[in-house]
């Protein structure tokens, strides 16, 4: 039945990991559940209140495709005075979603036989959206005790490679890539003539460290495609509203995806959006500063436990080594089944997560506490 394009995907590991948890929950189980990446905070009232109100007004309809003019200058406005992009409105494609932005961008710029360049781990989605593109992924490795850093991509370069993607700060690493790593990065896309998809979603999300675009660097403007969305920094999973900023012909290729499958992001949807940009940004603070503390509970504590886990400087995720304990299928197994307390194995984002497990931090200290005394119980 199934054609040979869904074939080569499997499902979305990170939200089968949460369906497990959510299965159980539903049977009774008290789960922990370190596994599904979203703040777990509720969406600011004046988003809610803006996208209400745009409903009871009438904005009910449907929107231009790229969306909706108000919010796409917002956008680039925001584009240009946070993150240093030399960008208009035009350039911007108001999606439901990141994910969506992603897969149109994959779908537009890769050929059968391209290549796509992922660091080793990366977030699930990024391969799939490659494998139904019918291209090829070239892992390549990182160091975790180098900050998740792509070792000797050169090497991995061919004359197939079209375009690479960064995650900065990362899932399901948390890294959070400097300056200079970029610069590496951008050097080599300008010498090898290769796009970059510099995925921003967490940008927010990040602990006393600065946040770098890649577009921003020099000669990257034209050649980097840059995501980001609301989903995250704005507690709007369910929302379903994300943007890309890309030059004219790749944007070209996106919109005529979008206006073909979604056609545009949910009206009222999009001034919740504009009024997250719009206004107060102290809950985003808030949060983050929350986070921060739950970050310093959860890594101490893995580590008290010898579970060796470097300190993530952005994103809400922990990328903890359980070697010492067995391999990450087998632990994230035992988790599950022996303390109740669910994580996503780390072999899902790539090869070299097999001895690792994720853990999101995106649920309360006490939950934290208690899933640490849980697992200690589990393991030792
Ligand atoms: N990129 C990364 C790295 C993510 O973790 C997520 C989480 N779902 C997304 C993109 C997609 O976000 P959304 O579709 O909710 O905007
Ligand atoms: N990005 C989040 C995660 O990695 C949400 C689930 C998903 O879209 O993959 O858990």
């Amino acid at each position: 039945m199934a054609s040979s394009r869904l074939e080569r995907v499997e499902e979305s590991a990170t939200i089968k990991a949460a369906n497990v948890a959510n299965k159980m929950r539903q049977q009774g189980a008290d789960v922990i559940s370190f596994s599904l990446g979203e703040p777990d905070f509720d969406t600011p009232k004046h988003i809610c209140d803006a996208a209400a109100d745009a409903m009871y007004r009438g904005e009910t309809h449907y929107t231009p495709s790229a969306g909706i003019p108000e919010l796409r200058e917002a956008i680039a406005e925001k584009l240009k005075t946070e993150n240093k992009l030399d960008v208009n409105a035009s350039d911007v494609l108001v999606t439901p979603g990141a994910k969506q932005a992603i897969f149109e961008i994959m779908l537009t710029v890769l050929d059968d036989g391209d290549e796509a360049i992922l660091f080793d781990p990366a977030w699930v989605s990024y391969e799939s959206a490659i494998k139904f593109a019918g291209a090829d992924t070239v892992w390549v490795p990182t160091d975790p005790y180098d900050g998740f850093k792509p070792q000797n991509l050169e090497e991995y370069i061919t004359d197939k490679t079209r375009i690479v993607v960064v995650n900065t700060p990362g899932n399901p690493t948390g890294a959070v890539y400097d300056r200079s790593t970029l610069k590496n990065i951008a050097d080599l896309a300008i010498d090898h003539d290769i796009l970059v998809l510099s995925d921003e979603i967490y940008e927010k999300i990040i602990y006393d460290r600065e946040h770098v675009s890649m577009g921003s660097i020099e000669g990257m403007q034209d050649r980097t495609i840059t995501v980001n969305g609301f989903s995250k920094a704005y507690a709007m999973t369910g929302w379903r509203l994300g943007y890309a900023c890309a030059r004219p012909d790749i944007f070209d290729g996106m919109l005529k995806i979008q206006s073909h499958s979604v056609s545009s992001a949910t009206s009222f949807v999009q001034y919740g959006g504009l009024a997250a940009l719009q206004g107060s940004q102290e809950p985003v603070k808030e949060m983050v500063d929350e986070f921060k503390i739950r970050r310093d509970i959860l890594v101490k504590g893995l580590n008290d436990i010898g579970i060796k886990c470097q300190t993530p400087g952005g994103a809400f995720y922990a990328f903890a080594d359980v070697s010492e304990f067995g391999d990450g299928n087998q632990i994230s197994e035992k988790l599950l089944v022996d303390a109740h307390v669910a994580v996503t194995p780390g072999s899902a984002f790539g090869e070299s997560g097999k001895d690792f497990i994720r853990i999101s931090y995106a649920t309360s200290q006490e939950r934290i506490k208690d899933g640490l005394e849980r697992i200690k119980t589990a393991l030792v």
